[in-house]
């Protein structure tokens, strides 16, 4: 049996998905935050090499498979050629496949003209995953995004045009403490502009041996609070009205996973979510942080249920202990979950 390459990243979205390499690593690679492929370096793959892949693929799945996810961080950077002729060998070699997605970035999409756009969806890539993280330009300049929020409006709309399903990733807490509400705002009337199918929600971590972990201990940086950033979340929620999209938290690492639901319909409710953790006292306040943050709690409505609360408030006990400690104990346990 024959072997084929794989990267190592996709959504969660695509857990069930064959992963076909078409790039290697990320063409950008300077993004403060991520980890992911720093100290490799990126490549395209030749065309021929991803053919033969996808015999190989074929060879071992036969035609079970029925989603595909393209690697590594930007396929799109292919000449728009050689990407329309893989995506229609891989609707040959599997005639069942219902779904073609990718990563791209908004650099990327936004120098592709509206032709060659059309070109790529038609060959059958239906979804694009964009990591616009945010819609403020200090925030993009701050974690080194290299990208505008022109461009990303930009890249965005032209996705859409083009008839591709769009989901754009946001990261709550990505403009730390000082640029927290310029974030939230901007990157709602950012997504207004865009209206993307799905927005999905990955709260920022500080991961170590990153140059946002650098810039923190530096003093560049200093991460919102845990209180802070269902603040924020609120804060750009409430800046999506009037935007018709499904928004979902799907990330381990966010504290209210229940902000999930179709806008405008569900937007209150969503707001409503916030304001219950919000209008806690302190201690309970931490009590289902923590929990969240060891993983032992689901959700904010679990929580609240009036007996799982009385048992965690026996369990876990803060008194005397500082908001500062809680939140050095809480970027510890965030570190675990990636
Ligand atoms: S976040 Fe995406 S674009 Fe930025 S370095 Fe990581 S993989 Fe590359």
């Amino acid at each position: 049996m024959r072997d084929f390459e794989q990267g190592p990243i996709r959504p969660p979205s695509e857990a069930g998905s064959l992963l076909v390499r078409l790039s290697r690593n990320c063409s950008w690679n300077k993004c403060a935050f991520c980890p992911v492929y720093k100290g490799k370096k990126p490549s395209r793959r030749k065309v021929r090499e991803v053919l033969d892949d996808l015999d190989a693929m074929k060879e071992m799945f036969g035609d079970r498979p029925q989603t595909v996810f393209l690697q590594d961080a930007n396929p799109m950077i292919l000449r728009p050629g050689d990407l329309v002729q893989i995506i229609r060998a891989v609707r040959d070699k599997f005639p069942g496949v219902q779904r073609i997605t990718a990563y791209a970035r908004s650099r990327t999409l936004a120098r592709r003209t509206m032709q060659e756009l059309e070109m790529i969806h038609e060959a059958g890539l239906d979804r694009l995953h964009v990591g616009l993280e945010s819609g403020c330009d200090q925030v993009l300049d701050l974690v080194n995004k290299g990208v505008s929020r022109a461009e990303q409006i930009e890249a965005g709309q032209k996705a859409k045009q083009a008839g591709f399903e769009l989901s754009e990733y946001v990261m709550p807490g990505l403009g730390g403490k000082e640029l927290s509400e310029r974030h939230a705002v901007d990157t709602a009337s950012a997504l207004y502009a865009i209206a993307p199918d799905f927005i999905r929600l990955r709260t920022t971590a500080v991961i170590a041996g990153t140059p946002l972990a650098e810039m923190q201990d530096q003093d560049r940086f200093k991460a919102c609070t845990e209180l802070g950033l269902i603040k924020e979340t609120r804060l750009f929620l409430d800046g999506l009205q009037g935007v018709k999209t499904r928004i979902e938290s799907d990330h381990i690492l966010n504290l209210l996973m229940e902000i999930r639901g179709d806008l405008p319909r569900d937007l209150p409710s969503l707001l409503s979510i916030c304001d219950q953790f919000l209008d806690l006292e302190r201690e309970k306040q931490w009590t289902f942080i923590l929990a969240r943050r060891s993983g032992w709690m689901g959700s904010l409505e679990h929580f609240l249920q009036a007996d799982v609360n009385r048992e965690l408030a026996r369990q876990v006990s803060i008194s005397g202990t500082s908001d500062e400690e809680l939140e050095e104990l809480c970027a510890r346990l965030r570190m675990r979950m990636v």
